[in-house]
């Protein structure tokens, strides 16, 4: 099945909702493609971030920020958890 009967004489917005759309079969196929820059530039947040530590005031061991500590069990100056 022909994916419009006019195309390339007539406008992609024609053949994408004109009358002739629904002659298009069902599998998807984009209708532009992703020049390498745009897809570089999509990519550019895909990216590892460490993850938020500090040193523990206590025992100076990194601990996550605003988390107990894992290795004194303190959080804000004071026990919160029995550490193993
Ligand atoms: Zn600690």
């Amino acid at each position: 099945m022909p994916r419009a009967v006019n195309a390339g004489q007539v406008s992609w917005r024609w053949q994408c909702f004109g009358p002739f759309a629904k002659e298009v079969d069902d599998m998807a196929v984009q209708q532009h493609k992703v020049s390498k820059t745009r897809k570089r530039l999509r990519r550019t947040h895909f990216k590892l971030e460490a993850p938020g530590l500090v040193q523990c005031p206590q025992c100076g061991e990194y601990k996550l920020s605003h988390h107990v500590c894992r290795n004194c069990g303190y959080y804000k100056d004071r026990v919160v958890v029995q550490a193993r």
